[in-house]
């Protein structure tokens, strides 16, 4: 195998890949079933399933609406049902599937198989099996707050989200969707703190509701909708490069050359195999009751997105984790593998998660929703305000939710919004406000500002001018969109955080409005007031311009506007008491449980980075230095056979003065990187910084040298999948 490497293996091997072809679904005549006749087929929820009486149906929906203690005979009876239904699909196990604060999912699976009083083998899952159940919490992350000798915890049913069956080769699991909180109640996971922010500002919302008059409203539930971005490469190249299977990423490579500067990849056609992917992806989520609903080819070559339909918060945030699952699977069927990393190739676009979020009355009214009428139009702009002010008051919080090592590459990166949390609101809002900010007069000009704003925002959904997509924050027509989630994070937290800012600015403005209200002021002028009152506050993070700009980031520095480059620079927030009041005061988070998290993530960084230097000192010595140092001797021996010859040898003295000093420096800076690691005295958050502001660096320039070595070195000596290899064979 010595004159064929390995890289040239996998590039034949995916150059002349079998392309898979699935089966779909067909009904009794062979024609292909609709999406509508299977879509949800492995989804039970109690509020459609059989074998439910209504009463106790309409029971166990108010209880997962209001937090009611659960019944226990009614348990019994989900338990019942939910067991008829898996067996009859073939399910063999079930397990309890939580998010732990490693981001990704846990599941522990039990035999439905139990044993009647007679001894004889039986099916069975019992109420308190549905309802609780006890992992091992010593070996999930918890950031040092507990003592092993406390290594009790236990995962509780979450009602609201439905439970699902996950299809393996030859068996099928039912999973219940649960959160994960220590013997002592403090939540371990990502769930429990997103569904108290939930319940929290729906409350407020709804209060909100309520003083200005829709008595009719009784619940407000937070909407989301989750676009998330990935790549696909051939899984020969993956397993060839050992930097993205431990770490995620390329951590050394040239660019291809054509990388995205003639953006003819974004919405092009789909390539054939990505596409059969893509089908097979979109079967297996629509069987699971995931409304995925567009799937186009990204900016950068190799770069795909799925968005699906925005529901309820929760189950949004558990379709991510599903999704981003799902995605990873189907790719491997495909013998693709999907890198969900937010900056997996240098130099072209990052992935992120788009978080299109947004509040909607149970009667189905959208707060965002601009709408006809002046009097909705005073309500959607109070709401708006309230949100930006949510923005400008809790930027660090939201910086933080969405704090990760891949992140920090792509935030500011190419193509990727900035570290800056600015709110985007497109020239109709944005003249709005500014008319309402500047109004002398309130009273008087109330008519006019209204007029304009009414007249206006009747076209606002066409408005083509909302597509900045340098902003973080953006209003887009109905909705706001958190685009600086990283692709590979689960949305949970981000979304916890974006709640309890805009709760924590609804607590005030009920306030304010009840008072307004009580003072005799009616209730459009009380909205016009508030509206005044955040735009007044919040006006320096409305920004509409080039986010990616130099300027932005003096003019915001000028603004005020924190800047919290990093990972290292912005985890601290979490323990910052001033920041953290409204969280702990509203219960969402508690003290040790914002340690916890701030301890885990802190944790998370510092080790992820370690994994990377020492991956990437690896690479250096075991690939990149010996093809350079192979080149050299190539090279000095046709120096010294040309020189028998008679020949100059200008050139070849060039090229090997050129290997010489990029190995030279590289094995230099590889040096000082080892002895970085080894001398590292700091711990905790002192060491993030020191990774983030002195190791990370240094990797970075080790990575240019390996590159400049990349260009140099004949492509057959070259052991590592390229970027091009990666980016462009299918
Ligand atoms: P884009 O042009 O950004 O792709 P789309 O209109 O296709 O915008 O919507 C993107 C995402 O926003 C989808 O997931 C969609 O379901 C979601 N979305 C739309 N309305 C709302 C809403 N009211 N609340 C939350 N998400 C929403
Ligand atoms: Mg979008």
């Amino acid at each position: 195998m010595s004159s064929e490497n390995l890289r040239s293996i996998a590039k034949t091997i995916a150059i002349d890949r079998e392309e898979r072809f699935f089966d779909r679904p067909v009904d009794q005549n062979g024609n292909y079933k609709r999406i509508s006749e299977y879509y949800g087929e492995n989804v039970f929820h109690f509020s459609d399933a059989h074998g439910i009486p209504e009463n106790i149906r309409k029971e166990l929906e108010e209880v997962s609406q209001t937090g009611k203690k659960l019944k226990r005979e009614h348990a019994d009876i989900v338990a019942k049902a939910v067991t008829e239904w898996a067996l009859s699909k073939g399910a063999t196990h079930f397990c309890h599937w939580f998010q732990p604060l490693t981001g990704s999912t846990a599941e522990k699976h039990d035999a439905f198989l139990d044993f009647d009083h007679h001894g004889l083998p039986i099916e069975n899952l019992s109420a308190s099996q549905l309802i609780q159940g006890e992992p091992d919490a010593s070996s999930f992350p918890n950031g040092g707050s507990r003592a092993t000798f406390e290594a009790r915890g236990y995962t509780a049913w979450d009602m609201t989200s439905p439970m699902f069956l996950i299809e393996g080769q030859s068996g099928k699991t039912l999973c219940i969707p649960t959160a994960f909180v220590s013997y002592h109640g403090d939540a371990l996971d990502i769930k429990t703190p997103l569904l108290r922010s939930i319940s929290n500002l729906s409350d407020l919302a709804c209060e909100f509701m309520q003083i200005i008059g829709f008595e009719e409203t009784k619940r407000v539930s937070v909407t989301c909708g989750a676009e998330q971005e990935y790549f696909l490469i051939d899984k020969a190249f993956y397993f060839s490069r050992p930097d993205l299977v431990m770490t995620g990423r390329a951590l050394v490579g040239a660019d291809a050359k054509k990388n995205q500067q003639l953006d003819d990849h974004y919405f092009g056609a789909i390539p054939e195999r990505v596409l059969n992917f893509m089908e097979e992806l979109d079967l297996e989520l629509h069987k699971l009751g995931i409304p995925a609903k567009t799937r186009h080819n990204e900016v950068a070559p190799g770069q795909f997105e799925l968005a699906q339909i925005f529901r309820e918060a929760n189950i949004a945030a558990d379709n991510n984790q599903l999704v981003m699952a799902t995605i990873k699977e189907v790719a491997l069927r495909h013998n693709f593998i999907a890198l969900l990393h937010e900056k997996p190739f240098a130099g072209i676009n990052g992935s992120g998660k788009h978080l299109n979020w947004s509040m909607a009355t149970d009667q189905g009214v959208n707060l965002l929703e601009p709408g006809a009428e002046v009097h909705n139009n005073m309500r959607f702009l109070a709401v708006t305000s309230i949100v930006v002010e949510a923005v400008k008051r809790r930027a660090k919080l939201l910086r933080a939710s969405i704090a990760s090592a891949g992140n920090d590459h792509r935030l500011g990166a190419n193509e990727a919004p900035p570290s800056i949390m600015s709110v985007f609101l497109g020239d109709t809002i944005g003249k709005i406000f500014t008319s309402i900010k500047e109004g002398k007069d309130i009273e008087k000009d109330v008519a006019v500002t209204l007029d304009m704003g009414a007249k206006q925002l009747v076209h606002l959904p066409k408005d083509n001018t909302d597509r900045n997509r340098t902003s973080p924050f953006a209003f887009t027509g109905n909705k706001f969109e958190f685009r600086a989630v990283g692709s590979a994070k689960a949305i949970g937290l981000p979304l916890c955080i974006l709640n309890s800012a805009v709760a924590e600015v609804f607590v005030e403005s009920n306030a304010f409005l009840k008072e307004e209200i009580a003072k005799g002021t009616d209730v459009e002028k009380a909205l016009l007031k508030l509206t005044k009152k955040w735009t007044d506050s919040a006006s320096e993070v409305i920004f509409n311009g080039d986010g990616y700009s130099d300027d932005w980031v003096q003019e915001a520095a000028k603004r005020g506007l924190p800047n919290l480059r990093t990972t290292a620079d912005a985890l601290d927030v979490f323990i910052d008491a001033s920041e953290t009041k409204y969280l702990r005061e509203a219960k969402i988070l508690s003290d040790s449980e914002l340690q916890t998290r701030y301890h885990v993530l802190v944790e998370r960084y510092c080790t992820l980075r370690a994994i990377e230097f020492d991956t990437q000192l690896s690479l250096v010595h075991k690939y990149i230095i010996p093809a350079a140092l192979e080149y050299k001797k190539q090279v000095a021996e046709t120096i010294r056979m040309q020189k028998d010859l008679g020949f100059d040898t200008n050139i070849e003295h060039d090229i090997l003065k050129s290997l010489n000093l990029a190995c030279e420096s590289l094995f230099e800076n590889a040096r000082n990187l080892k002895n970085m690691i080894n001398d590292q005295p700091e711990e905790g958050i002192e060491r993030a910084r020191k990774i983030a502001n002195e190791l990370y660096p240094m990797s970075e320039k080790i990575a240019g040298y390996c590159n400049e070595l990349e260009e140099i070195i004949p492509d057959k000596l070259w052991e590592l999948p390229t970027f091009y290899d990666m980016l462009y064979l299918r």
